[in-house]
């Protein structure tokens, strides 16, 4: 066997196609190493969202160049949106990469190492491809949630984001793929499945007969072995009452939603192009609440996008607080080479953004932990995936609103059950509960109702 370390940054969906590569090479005899120096393959599958994501890269690349001096047999390679956007521009950083390329050639990953291998020369390959479900996955798959890509790009052309250029236009995995796979992931032990896509919500208006994520969810839900279903990420200009009646009605949708909002500023949202203004938005969420009123909402904010002022930025802050959201996501805005929003002349100190994010990290820490205060004292279904990180003496989970709750399992293995769990305590970063039932979701219901 030869050995393949994988090095993965970025969102969830980088993650999911790392699995893929290291799938598919394992049936080329690659077995996963954590160990760089035993390493007769590196791939770095990187993001590029920010700036900084891409600088922690090059430094990445930089600390494995001895490796390459001391074994110039070793392939180090570069996967994902990075490379699809950087292109020739890695191996002229760091001449020492002998293979990029792009996500849409991820399903070829066997192909194009061989081509390194005999060739001995560099290989760049960052077209497109055709869209191909790939199902591989590495060994050692006795996981509990596993993330299932069910569309491939984005074409909302957001001016800050550079997904339309890496990831190319929308393709819907067709349905009966999706449910395959997840039948075989709930095979092998997986009782949780997160649906990803860019647009997560716009699933299926590009298939013939064309569909919808509440249909896609209701095809899931009856797949035995599978607790929960989530899906991410949700951008509010698709979002359909459809939709938000499927997390209401069907059982395994968990009463969670990400909605990235950007900015609470009409003026900032119109120049993002996201589609939607501060009081679409507000309509949606107060649609949401009425619907599903134990759903927990977290979204993805920008600060200092170009042309930010003050006020625009006071008008996000509200949103916070008058949204309640239960997590947010805050990002610096990044210059992205290529995107509309870098060529906008007035770009925000440095400084500013720094201020900003500060401060909406101290209100979205306080809207948060008054969002938990909540669930003291109730009582909730908690989906039990191993020990905790703090202490090996306690078992944790996580609740359907996605918290993560310790407690204490007297020695039990509980793993992979759903429990009823009554949250004794909220804590800043995680609830402390104990066990009512190990037989829910009956009990809580009975709990619920009493
Ligand atoms: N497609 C999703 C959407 O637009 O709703 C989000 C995808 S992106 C991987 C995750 C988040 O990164 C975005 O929601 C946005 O907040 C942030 N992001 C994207 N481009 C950015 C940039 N140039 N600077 C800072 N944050 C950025």
């Amino acid at each position: 066997m030869s050995k393949l370390h994988l090095i993965t940054y970025g969102c969830q969906m980088n993650e999911y196609d790392s699995e893929r590569v290291a799938g598919l090479l394992r049936r080329e005899r690659y077995e996963l190493t954590d160990r760089p120096e035993d390493a007769d393959l590196i791939l770095l599958n990187a993001c590029s969202i920010r700036e900084k994501a891409e600088d922690k890269v090059y430094s990445q690349l930089g600390a494995l160049k001895h490796l390459k001096r001391q074994r110039p047999d070793l392939i180090i390679g570069v996967m994902g949106c990075m490379a699809q956007l950087q292109k020739g521009r890695i191996q002229e950083r760091a001449p020492y990469v002998d293979l990029v390329f792009g996500s849409p050639a991820i399903a070829r990953v066997a192909e194009l190492v061989e081509r390194v291998r005999h060739g001995r020369a560099p290989v760049l390959e960052t077209g497109e491809s055709p869209l191909i479900k790939i199902t591989a996955r590495p060994e050692g798959g006795d996981r509990l949630k596993a993330f299932v890509t069910v569309m491939e790009g984005c074409e909302k052309y957001c001016t800050f984001c550079v997904v339309p250029t890496t990831r190319g236009r929308e393709r819907s995995h067709a349905p009966a793929a999706i449910v395959e796979e997840i039948r075989a992931l709930a095979e092998a032990g997986c009782r949780e499945v997160t649906l990803l896509g860019q647009t997560v919500n716009a699933y299926g208006r590009d298939l013939t007969p064309p569909t919808d994520l509440a249909a896609l969810l209701e095809q899931v839900n009856d797949i035995d072995g599978v607790e929960r279903i989530r899906f991410t990420t949700s951008n509010p200009y698709n979002l359909t009452r459809r939709l938000i009646r499927a997390i209401r009605d069907v059982p395994k949708v968990c009463e969670y939603l990400h909605l990235p909002l950007q900015s609470g500023s009409d003026r900032v949202l119109e120049r993002m192009n996201r589609g939607y203004t501060r009081a679409r938005y507000l309509e949606l969420i107060a649609e949401l609440k009425e619907t599903v009123p134990d759903l927990a909402l977290s979204t993805d904010l920008i600060v200092g996008f170009p042309g930010e002022t003050e006020d625009d930025f006071a008008q996000t802050m509200e949103m916070v607080e008058r949204v309640g959201y239960d997590n947010v996501f805050a990002f610096r805005y990044s210059r992205r080479p290529g995107t509309p929003a870098a060529e906008m002349a007035d770009q925000v100190p440095d400084e500013v953004k720094a201020d900003r994010n500060h401060r909406l990290l101290e209100i979205t820490g306080r809207v948060a932990a008054a969002r938990s205060q909540r669930l003291e004292g109730t009582t909730m279904e908690v989906l039990v995936d191993g020990v905790s990180r703090k202490s090996a003496a306690e078992a944790t989970g996580r609740t359907r609103c996605n918290r993560v709750v310790n407690f204490d399992a007297a020695g039990r293995d509980l793993r992979g059950r759903v429990v009823a769990m009554r949250i004794a305590r909220v804590l800043p970063h995680s609830l402390r509960g104990e066990i009512v039932s190990d037989r829910a979701p009956v009990d809580v219901v009975a709990a619920r109702e009493a």
